[in-house]
């Protein structure tokens, strides 16, 4: 990760994803925050254990980094089954869903996650499955295609997005547990980078956790992300203490403010404040001047900026409200504040 960094990227490279897997908690117990979610889920589970039969599909929403393919191992692990993990875009084919289905045994775990982004192809096929656990399969095509009928093991589908409103109406009808994850509070994410910290051997002071807890975007993996940077700080330029001194600057030096705002976030409300007067603008027209894909704008940015109350959706658009000039340090009439509110 290079500074000015997005530290908001909702696609974690290769060896994020290696050391991702040595901090997410592996029982419920050890899962920080969410306390509605977690406890619906145990009750499930528990039900489902004790009916002896497979829980029902589960769909997951909320914002990326949250904890979601968490949950789905963690309710595999409580299940004691095995989780097999996919996600939509890798869904090309009906044959795709089928290799996968097949490998299932009765009462398992099927994540897909990104699961808006299922062809539509394939979501004709899922929808069988996942309703009467069968599959029907076209061999052949023209005049000699047949159809096989295969019977699935009784299995459980969890579905995770990041963008609910995406899905069809047939396929999110289906699912009968349905959870959405908020973002966390600042103190959730201090326990989570104490947890974090005792994990990887990191020395973290408690002034070290607030701060780096303050600029997390109300998310797990971003604090992951930011304590990981703040300990090569901490090595290199001081005695490989995370202080709050030392948090502070390292968070400075890689271009996360105040509000835990990373360089998209800041040029999003930048060109809202300035290119468009505040708005109201449609988010296409702001990530075309910015020269960013709407969907990540409304993927990551807005919900947080909405969160923190930076912005607020107008039937006409987004619109900065007072506390974005702010934070800007810009008046509303275009002057510049004093001091640089971070
Ligand atoms: P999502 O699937 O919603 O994008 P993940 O489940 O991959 O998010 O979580 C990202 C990382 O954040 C995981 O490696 C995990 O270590 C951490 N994490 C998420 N939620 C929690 C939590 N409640 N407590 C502790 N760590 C968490």
């Amino acid at each position: 990760m290079t500074d000015g960094q997005r530290w908001s990227d909702p696609h974690p490279q290769r060896e994020e994803q290696e050391w991702e897997q040595t901090l997410r908690p592996r029982t419920f117990r050890e899962f920080i925050g969410q306390e509605r979610v977690v406890e619906n889920l145990q009750v499930y589970v528990r039900a489902a254990k004790m009916r002896r039969d497979a829980l029902d599909h589960i769909l997951l929403t909320g914002p990326p980094g949250l904890g979601k393919t968490t949950l789905a191992h963690l309710i595999a692990h409580e299940l004691g089954v095995e989780i097999v993990v996919t996600s939509g875009p890798v869904l090309e084919r009906p044959a795709d869903l089928a290799g996968l289905l097949t490998r299932l045994n009765e009462r398992d775990v099927l994540f897909v996650d990104e699961i808006n982004r299922i062809p539509r192809s394939v979501e004709e096929y899922l929808y069988a499955a996942i309703e009467d656990f069968r599959l029907d399969i076209m061999l052949d095509r023209g005049p000699h295609a047949q159809s096989v009928r295969l019977t699935l093991p009784r299995f459980t589908l969890i579905g995770a997005t990041t963008r609910p409103g995406m899905l069809t109406a047939a396929l999110r009808s289906r699912f009968g547990i349905l959870e959405h994850l908020q973002y966390y509070t600042e103190e959730e994410l201090y326990e989570i980078l104490r947890r974090s910290a005792g994990i990887l051997q990191i020395s973290l002071e408690e002034a070290g956790a607030r701060e780096l807890a303050r600029r997390s975007r109300g998310t797990p993996r971003i604090a992951n992300r930011l304590l990981r940077r703040a300990r090569d700080y901490a090595l290199v330029r001081g005695d490989g203490v995370i202080t709050g001194e030392l948090a502070r600057h390292a968070l400075d030096q890689i271009g996360v403010d105040g509000l835990g705002l990373d360089e998209l976030d800041q040029r999003f409300l930048h060109t809202l404040v300035v290119q468009f007067q505040g708005g109201p603008v449609g988010v296409r027209a702001l990530a075309a001047s910015m020269g960013e894909d709407p969907e990540t704008l409304e993927e990551v940015v807005e919900p947080f900026l909405l969160r923190v109350g930076l912005i607020r959706r107008t039937p006409r658009g987004r619109e900065a409200t007072p506390a974005a000039y702010a934070h800007l340090g810009i008046t509303p009439s275009g002057g510049l504040f004093q001091g640089k509110g971070t």
